[in-house]
């Protein structure tokens, strides 16, 4: 029997899930698919500037995995840019540790924990509101896994893998 392996800690979900070239029809290209992880560890590393130590603290990994991760990464942004293929943002062992809602009236952006419930818009009061966990079919999912402090419900907390 094979020891579970310990779902990667997100920060929170990507803005955008699909990238492709201009003017091109989507059809003709060929796709690739970033993985929650790999985006994480691009956006911790590249983004924000991590050392590879701090970002494989920030996603409970260990440092040699948090560096296939980057290198994965960075290979299908590349390709992504060099050979125009359509990227599209989805997959991987993961739960989110915070939400992002996004207003359909205003456009507004919030963050709020996986594990909070928002029914309107603090800016326009709408309650036409898209959760962008969802859209990755995640949600319920991780607020069994992280507690409302973001940490991990203890009876999940496994080894590093
Ligand atoms: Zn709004
Ligand atoms: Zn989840």
């Amino acid at each position: 029997m094979s020891r579970p392996r310990k779902n990667r800690s997100i920060f929170e979900p990507p803005l955008f899930s699909d990238f492709k070239p201009v003017g091109v029809f989507g059809r003709y290209l060929k796709g690739i698919t970033l993985r929650l992880d790999e985006f994480e560890a691009f956006r911790l590393a590249d983004f924000i500037g991590m050392t590879h130590e701090e970002a494989a603290a920030e996603m409970d990994i260990s440092r040699p995995t948090f560096t296939r991760l980057i290198e994965t990464a960075r290979k299908k942004v590349a390709e992504m840019i060099i050979e125009g293929k359509r990227l599209t943002i989805g997959g991987g062992e993961i739960h989110f540790r915070n939400n992002l809602i996004r207003c359909s009236d205003c456009g507004h952006i919030f963050r709020i924990n996986i594990n909070q419930n928002v029914a309107e818009c603090p800016v326009c009061h709408s309650t036409r509101l898209i959760n962008l966990a969802g859209g990755f079919g995640h949600g319920r999912c991780c607020g069994q896994y992280f507690n409302q402090k973001g940490g991990y419900h203890a009876k999940r907390r496994q080894n590093r893998t």
